[in-house]
């Protein structure tokens, strides 16, 4: 199983200025890998990465671009993965545009990076890097200080080293052997979880979880310092005599004050997501530490941000990675995990005498059916999916013991993205998406476990 654990790191002002320096590589041979691409593409070629980069051994040490001011070529300075690996990125980029269009998806072709504006990042290669206690050993600058040890035993597959606001970071991915993956559970519940806007996740106990909502807290904040930071970009364009949009190709000037606004800006944003994560982190391994199975519904994460008034609040929850989380959390813990396909009524069925309940307008927090049940619209939907869950566990109960086997096989998209990229073992969730789910007509797609 292939995890990754992102570390701080406490670097000194001389690797943190190698960092910087490193990541200015990256983005720099990736403009000009996807420069050369478009221009081969426009000649009728059909450029690869291979290619591309062996064009690029050819002139890296040589052209004048990539001299210094006393023309010394200063990729020498660079650990070569630097300026290897974005060669490799920009190929998948590619892949996966087409793909994409190929099945009708919205597709955007691979970009230009514009310092300032994109991820500062560089990879290294496994065989590269090394462990020593509390410090990494990384080429070309040596030991750098981590802020805990690394905590996952096996085989490190890649690193990736990127900037989050004022601090520099390094994600180890690891190949994890099965056993050592696995994680003992303490318990052996059945849930049903219903995320919602006004309470993070409602538990079929009755339950609700509210999310810290972070960025809800530091909106104010937000405000004054992205305020602050537009008024010095206002008088930046002023001192040039610039009125309306910035021309092409116009750097301004960037003063000290706007310097430090803007870093106050990413710090906040960095908070922000950190409360987030936290948060999500803590229920998404309680639920699976807890829990047997555990039942949520798939929803339609896109479809909802693109309502305006809702969008915020269920950005600010983490939906999709509450989901991403569960999947290889689940496969840690064995924990069967159900989704609901998203046209389940979880909210409009009785949970006491399975009535549906057709009207149930999304204001309505609480409903009495027929029956006579009074229903919190949260947790009768929390107890909806529990029997979800219940039901998918005795069916796999019911399977032999090699079906247990060939369904972990094919279960959640375990095959992580090949190649170099790290930060995130993210599970491909677009190919889930309707994978199936829609033609298999009972309201469970794939368990997963
Ligand atoms: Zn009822």
């Amino acid at each position: 199983m292939l995890l990754s654990h992102r570390i701080r790191l406490e670097a000194t002002s001389e690797q943190r200025d190698y960092f910087a320096r490193a990541a200015g590589t990256a983005r720099k041979v990736w403009n000009w890998a996807l420069a050369e691409w478009q221009r081969q593409t426009a000649l009728g070629q059909r450029p690869d990465a291979m290619k591309l980069k062996k064009q690029f051994n050819g002139i890296k040490y040589a052209h004048p671009d990539w001299l210094d001011a006393e023309s010394k070529p200063w990729l020498r300075t660079i650990h070569r993965d630097a300026h290897a690996q974005p060669f490799a990125h920009l190929q998948r980029a590619w892949r996966r545009y087409v793909e994409q269009r190929q099945a009708g998806k919205k597709a955007y072709p691979p970009t230009f990076k514009l310092k300032g504006r994109c991820r500062d990042s560089f990879y290294i290669a496994n065989d590269k890097i090394r462990f020593e206690g509390k410090c990494a050993v990384l080429p070309k600058i040596g030991e750098v200080l981590l802020a805990e040890v690394l905590r996952l035993p096996g085989k490190i597959m890649g690193a990736c080293v990127s900037r989050e606001a004022d601090h520099w970071y390094l994600a180890v991915q690891v190949k994890l052997p099965e056993q050592l993956a696995r994680l003992q559970r303490q318990g052996d519940g059945v849930v049903g979880v219903d995320l919602g806007v006004s309470a993070a996740a409602v538990l079929s106990s009755g339950e609700k979880i509210a999310a810290p909502r972070p960025l809800r807290a530091s909106q104010r904040r937000l405000r004054i310092r992205s305020r602050r930071h537009a008024r010095k970009l206002k008088a930046a364009k002023a001192g040039a005599g610039i009125t309306g949009a910035i021309p092409k190709g116009v750097r301004l000037p960037v003063s000290r004050n706007r310097k430090k606004d803007a870093r106050a800006l990413a710090r906040l944003h960095a908070h922000i997501m950190h409360v987030r994560t936290d948060f999500i982190h803590k229920l998404t391994t309680r639920l699976c530490r807890e829990n047997q199975a555990v039942a949520i519904e798939d929803l339609n994460v896109s479809g909802m941000l693109a309502n305006h008034r809702l969008a915020r609040a269920i950005a600010d929850v983490g939906f999709y990675e509450i989901r991403r989380q569960l999947q290889y959390k689940a496969q840690r813990y064995n924990t069967l995990l159900v989704l609901a396909d998203r046209w389940y009524p979880s909210s409009k069925l009785c949970s006491t005498c399975g009535a549906h309940y057709i009207g149930l307008k999304l204001g309505e927090r609480n409903w009495i059916c027929a029956c006579g049940a009074r229903h919190d619209r949260d947790v009768n939907a929390a107890v909806n999916l529990q029997r979800l869950a219940t039901g998918a566990l005795v069916a796999r109960m019911a399977l032999p013991e090699a079906s247990h086997a060939a369904m972990y096989g094919t279960a959640a998209g375990a095959v992580p993205a090949a190649g170099g990229k790290v930060t995130p073992v993210r599970y491909e969730h677009g190919q889930q998406d309707g994978s199936g789910q829609e033609e298999n007509g009972a309201h469970l797609c794939a368990p997963f476990r």
